[in-house]
C-alpha cells in the first residue's frame, strides 16, 4: 500500500491530553457486574470458532489445527488457530519487509493515531476482551481488567512517546550547522510473547514495534491464540495497512524459524528464561544474507522475594505476599514466590498467612472466583511436581495438591512450604504456579543476602517502618523493579517502567520513557549552513 493511500485508511487522532493509567473497573457496582456477566454470555456463545492467519492482510488456512481450550473446562474450545510452518513464516517475513517499505515512511502522527484508534476501539469493548481472557486463560474478572486496562495504557503511552521522539533533537547545535537526531525504524521484528498477559505484552510489543515504523511477525503463545486473533482484527479496524502486523500462529518451531530469519531485524521476546536464552543464543548466530547485528529485547522470568522485617506492619505484610504469591494463581513474572522473614517475627507470620490462605477461594474464574485454574495440564503437572520437591525440602502448612473437580479445570490449592532453606530448589528455581516459600532469616542484613542469591532479578519487595532499610534496599536490592511496603505485582505503566536484571532479561523498561529506543535507530543529520 502506498504512502498516500495509508493516510486515508488511518484516520489522524490525536492524544486526548496527557497519559493516564486507564481506571480498573469496579465490578461492586451492579452495572459492572451485569456488564461482565453479560459479556461472558456473548462472549461464550463465540467459543470455538476457527481463526486464520494473517499475512499481508490475507487470510490463510493450513493443515496442522492448535486448539486454545478453557483450563477451567479443559472440554471447552475456545478458538481453533492455524498452525503455521517455516514456510508460513517466510511469506510472513516477505509481507512484512514489503509493507516495511511504506510503513516506515509514513508520518509519527499517522502511526501514532493507528494505537490510539486501537485503544478507544478496545476501550469500548472492555468487557467483550474481558470475558476472552477469562476463559482462554483462566483469569479472574479483576485480574482480566487489570490486562486490558494495560493493554489501552501501552497503546496510548507509546503513541504518546512516539510523539516525544518525532521531535527529538541533539543535545547541541554545532555553530554553522543545523543539526538533527532522526530515530528511525529497524526493519522487520519477530514479537514472541508469553501466555499470561496475553493481551497487554502481546500487544504492547507490537505497539511499540510499529509506532516506531517497523513491521512486525506476531507469534502469539498456542495458550492464548485467540486474543492475539482479536487484536489483529482491532489494528485492521483501526486503519492498520495490510503487512504491518503480521500473524503466525505457532509453538517454538516456527518461533525459531523466524529467530534464525537472516531477514528479521530484531526480537522482542518475552517468556521463559530457558527460551530467552535461546533466542539470544540464535539470534547471535549470522545467516546467509544477513547485513546486520539482530536486535534481541528479552523479558524473562522471575523468583522474586519479599522481606518481612521484624518491624513491619503485620497486616499490610501479610496481604502484600499472600496478592503477590497467589493472585493469577502465581501465573505472573512479578508474583512472589520467597516470602524472607526476618526471626522475631518468624512464627507470627506463618500463622498469620496460613490463616488468610485457607480463606482464599478456588474455582472457576467465570464465576469471578480469586484462584482459578492454572493454564494447562502440563503446567498443573510441573507445579505439583514442585509441590512434591517442596515436601522434602520444607513443611507445607497450606495447600500442596489438586483442586479436584467435575469439569477436569487444572485447579492447584495455594500452597505455602515453610522452613524452606534460601538454596532449595523451590527456592531458586521459577514455578509460575501458586507455591510459596517462606524462609527464616536471623537479621535484615541476612534477609537482603537471600533476597539477592538467585540468578533472577526481577522484582522485590521489603516491608518495614524503617527508612534507613528502605534507603538501604534501594542501593543493593538487586532487582529491576523494587517496592516498599507494598506488593510486588501489579506495575503500573508510566510509574513502574519494567524490566529485569541478570537472568530476568535486558532490562528493557516497558511501559517507560526508554523502551521505544530499543525499536529504533538514531540517525544524526548535519547540514552546513550557507
Ligand atoms: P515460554 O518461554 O514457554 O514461551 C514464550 C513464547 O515463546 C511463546 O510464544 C512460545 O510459543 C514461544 N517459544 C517457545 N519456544 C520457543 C523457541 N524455541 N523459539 C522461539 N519461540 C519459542 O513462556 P510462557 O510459558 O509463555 O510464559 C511464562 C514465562 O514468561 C515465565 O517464565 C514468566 O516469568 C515469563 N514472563 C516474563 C515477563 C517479564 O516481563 N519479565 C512477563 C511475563 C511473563
Amino acid at each position: 500500500m502506498a504512502a498516500t493511500e495509508i493516510s486515508t485508511v488511518i484516520l489522524p487522532l490525536a492524544p486526548s491530553g496527557d497519559f493516564r493509567n486507564e481506571p480498573f473497573v469496579d465490578f461492586k457496582l451492579s452495572a459492572n457486574e451485569h456488564a461482565m456477566k453479560d459479556a461472558l454470555e456473548r462472549v461464550g456463545a463465540m467459543l470455538g470458532h476457527e481463526y486464520d492467519l494473517v499475512i499481508g492482510g490475507e487470510r490463510l488456512r493450513t493443515k496442522n489445527k492448535i486448539r486454545s481450550l478453557n483450563p477451567a473446562k479443559p472440554a471447552q474450545v475456545v478458538g481453533i488457530h492455524q498452525e503455521a510452518g517455516a514456510e508460513h513464516a517466510e511469506q510472513a517475513m516477505v509481507a512484512g519487509l514489503k509493507a516495511f517499505e511504506t510503513w516506515q515512511f509514513v508520518s509519527w502522527e499517522l502511526r501514532t493515531s493507528l494505537l490510539l484508534r486501537a485503544a478507544a476501539l478496545i476501550r469500548d469493548r472492555k468487557f467483550e476482551f474481558c470475558a476472552w481472557l477469562v476463559y482462554e486463560v483462566g483469569k479472574n474478572w479483576s485480574e482480566a481488567d487489570a490486562d486490558v486496562a494495560e493493554t489501552i495504557d501501552f497503546l496510548e503511552f507509546y503513541a504518546r512517546e512516539a510523539l516525544r521522539l518525532a521531535h527529538a533533537e541533539p543535545p547541541i547545535q554545532y555553530p554553522g550547522e543545523r543539526n538533527r537526531l532522526l530515530y528511525v525504524p529497524l526493519g522487520v521484528g519477530a514479537v514472541i510473547p508469553p501466555w499470561n498477559f496475553p493481551f497487554a505484552i502481546m500487544a504492547g510489543m507490537t505497539a511499540a514495534a510499529i509506532v516506531c515504523g517497523n513491521t512486525v511477525v506476531l507469534k502469539p503463545s498456542t495458550d492464548a491464540p485467540t486474543i492475539a486473533s482479536r487484536f489483529l482484527d482491532v489494528l485492521e479496524e483501526a486503519g492498520m495497512p495490510p503487512g504491518v502486523v503480521n500473524l503466525c500462529q505457532g509453538g517454538p518451531a516456527v518461533g525459531r524459524a523466524l529467530v534464525d530469519h537472516p531477514k528479521t531485524r530484531f526480537i522482542a521476546f518475552t517468556g521463559s528464561k530457558a527460551v530467552g536464552l535461546e533466542i539470544h543464543e540464535r539470534a547471535a548466530k549470522t545467516q546467509k544474507g544477513q547485513i546486520w547485528i539482530k536486535r534481541t529485547v528479552l523479558e524473562l522470568g522471575g523468583k522474586d522475594a519479599i522481606i518481612v522485617s521484624a518491624d513491619a506492619d503485620m497486616d499490610a505484610a501479610v496481604e502484600g505476599v499472600v496478592a503477590s504469591a497467589f493472585g493469577f494463581n502465581g501465573q505472573k513474572c512479578s508474583a512472589c514466590s520467597r516470602a524472607i522473614v526476618e526471626d522475631p517475627i518468624y512464627e507470627a507470620f506463618l500463622e498469620r498467612i496460613r490463616e488468610r490462605v485457607a480463606q482464599i477461594k478456588v474455582g472457576d474464574p467465570v464465576e469471578n472466583v480469586y484462584m482459578g485454574p492454572v493454564v494447562n495440564e502440563t503446567a498443573m503437572k510441573r507445579i505439583l511436581n514442585s509441590i512434591e520437591i517442596g515436601k522434602g525440602e520444607g513443611r507445607v502448612i497450606a495447600g500442596g495438591k489438586r483442586v479436584e473437580n467435575a469439569d477436569g479445570g487444572y485447579y492447584v490449592e495455594p500452597t505455602v512450604v515453610a522452613d524452606v532453606a534460601p538454596t532449595a530448589r523451590i527456592a531458586q528455581e521459577e514455578i509460575f504456579g501458586p507455591v510459596l516459600s517462606v524462609i527464616r532469616v536471623k537479621d535484615y542484613q541476612e534477609a537482603l543476602e537471600v533476597a539477592n542469591d538467585t540468578e533472577y532479578g526481577l522484582t522485590g519487595s521489603v516491608y518495614t517502618a524503617d527508612r534507613r532499610k528502605l534507603d538501604h534496599a534501594s542501593r543493593v536490592f538487586q532487582v529491576g523493579n523494587l517496592y516498599f511496603n507494598r506488593k510486588s505485582t501489579g506495575a503500573m505503566v508510566g510509574a513502574h517502567p519494567f524490566g529485569g536484571f541478570n537472568m530476568s532479561g535486558t532490562d528493557s523498561k516497558a511501559g517507560g520513557p526508554d523502551y521505544l529506543l530499543l525499536f529504533t535507530q538514531a540517525k544524526s543529520v548535519a547540514e552546513k549552513l550557507r
